[in-house]
């Protein structure tokens, strides 16, 4: 099947008729193409978002918020498509799918189009000065969206909506291994009545698409979900430019576990926040910190229900951890278990691949738990962003801290413990934008969600999503 670019409400072949492999990671076959868009569909992109600016930035908060709910309404209808084709492209199961990632975008659409009735200017009294002020958060024009392949749909509308609820309108790109939601998604904003050029979804690699967008003078800011590394280098290009820019970046969250815990609880929920989504998700837990006096029994429970995971072909129900989403990555996750082996760190759990019966070309990994002499090595410093985790002892609250915030990232920290002011002094310490305590990814929609240090800048989510995609122009009247 080939994939199309989505401009001006109606899907295109690219301009120079060049095209990529869009490969199956569950049986690693590839089964359908994707455009390689150049600068010129980039171009003709913005154009049909600047025409449509005019009108689409008018138009009042009421119609965009009916257009945003029909647009989340009719993902809902869809369900089951929407799932079976994330699974398909990506790997995860498809229960994953339908329970968590097309729910969650159908989510994002409802959530903005409810807040942007809510978004308000401010306005300032200037006592003693005879003078007011009032703050217009104006739409930015154009702006352009670029997300990640790991929680392809989700991440995706997480960007659009609050942009297209604040009135702009858009340029996008989802990631080329996982193009197939995004395309969907047009045909669904068609159908809700979304005016034409609102959205345009450009397909293609990071270097010739994701540059395009980044280095066009005209699309005046960028949201960007994706490695550190591309963050750096975005940041490079868009800075001179003056670009409004914000950066949702990698992550290696610190997962730390006192004794006083709710022992269950915390087992359960931390296999989770371990292997979720093949251990593909940002604020997974990869580096696991237990309190000494509980350390032995942990190890032995922990590895336990690790082992009772089942490995399978995504699209099984009974299966708890599908495909990695691409043969380069499960190499690169492959690598890293083997230079933990030779930093001396113990398998004590998994550590290869797994032949799926029918599917051997498909890209499985067994989920791995390796336990690590010390934190300084390199599977506990850089991100895998895999079904891999590590763990390790702690004898005090001041160790634990400083080995939690030695890592050049800070996106999310899960903190497991029933001492309030323990964890009052440990929360306020964590160098994180996101401090989880006694649960992991309970996400309410209108929190400030990103990350500190190399996990990036700026944050989205509520109204910091919607001031994101807003110019502020202060007003001040003397009377
Ligand atoms: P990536 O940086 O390789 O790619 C992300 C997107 O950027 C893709 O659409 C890609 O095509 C595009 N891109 C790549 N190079 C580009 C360039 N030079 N210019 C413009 N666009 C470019 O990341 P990935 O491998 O798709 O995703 C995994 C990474 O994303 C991990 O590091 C993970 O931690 C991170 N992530 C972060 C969050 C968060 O909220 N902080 C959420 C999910 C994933």
């Amino acid at each position: 099947m080939n994939i199309k670019n989505y401009i001006n409400g109606i899907h295109k072949n690219p301009v120079n008729n060049e095209w990529i492999d869009n490969y199956c990671p569950a049986n690693g076959e590839v089964y359908g193409q994707i455009p390689n868009s150049s600068k010129a569909d980039v171009e003709n992109a913005y154009r049909a978002a600047k025409s449509a600016f005019s009108g689409w930035s008018q138009t009042t908060l009421e119609e965009r918020s009916r257009v945003l709910i029909k647009i989340s309404e009719l993902l809902e209808a869809n369900l089951e498509r929407f799932a079976e084709a994330e699974s398909k492209d990506n790997g995860k199961p498809i229960s994953l799918a339908k329970a968590v990632d097309i729910p969650r975008a159908a989510s994002n659409f409802r959530f903005f189009g409810h807040a942007i009735t809510q978004f308000a200017s401010e306005s300032h009294e200037s006592t003693g000065q005879n003078a007011i002020n009032y703050t217009l958060r104006h739409p930015i024009g154009v702006v352009g969206c670029i997300s990640p392949w790991n929680l392809p749909l989700y991440l995706f509308t997480w960007k659009i909506a609050p942009a297209i609820a604040a009135g702009n309108c858009v340029v996008a790109k989802p990631s080329e291994v996982t193009p197939m939601t995004a395309y969907l998604l047009g045909e669904i904003c068609n159908k809700a009545g979304l005016p034409k050029g609102v959205l345009n979804i450009i397909h293609g690699l990071g270097k010739t698409t994701g540059q395009a967008i980044i280095k066009h003078p005209d699309i005046k800011a960028i949201s960007f979900t994706g490695g550190t590394e591309t963050g750096a280098r975005i940041a490079k290009i868009a800075a001179p430019m003056f670009k409004k820019l914000s950066l949702e970046l990698g992550g290696k969250n610190p997962n730390i576990i006192f004794a006083d815990c709710d022992y269950d609880d915390m087992l359960n929920t931390t296999v989770r926040s371990s292997f979720a989504n093949q251990g593909q998700i940002c604020l997974c837990g990869s580096r696991i910190f237990v309190e000494k006096s509980i350390y032995k029994k942990f190890k032995i429970d922990f590895i336990e229900k690790v082992k009772q995971l089942h490995v399978g072909h995504p699209s099984e129900s009974d299966i708890n951890i599908g495909a990695l989403v691409s043969k380069s990555h499960l190499k690169k996750v492959l690598q890293y278990i083997n230079i933990a082996k030779e930093e001396n760190g113990t398998v004590l759990c998994g550590g290869s691949k797994v032949n799926v019966e029918g599917y051997e070309k498909g890209y499985y990994l067994e989920p791995t738990v390796i336990e690590v002499p010390t934190d300084e090595c390199r599977i506990n410093q850089e991100e895998v962003f895999g079904p891999v985790v590590t763990i390790m002892p702690f004898s005090s609250e001041k160790e634990v801290l400083h080995m939690a915030n030695k890592v050049k990232y800070g996106l999310s920290a899960t903190l497991w413990t029933n001492n309030l002011k323990r964890t009052m002094r440990i929360s306020n310490q964590l160098q994180a934008g996101i401090v989880w305590v006694n649960t992991w990814m309970l996400r309410d929609l209108r929190t400030p969600f990103g990350g500190v240090k190399a996990s990036g800048i700026g944050r989205e989510g509520g109204f910091e999503s919607l001031r994101f995609f807003t110019e502020a122009k202060n007003v001040c009247i003397k009377y």
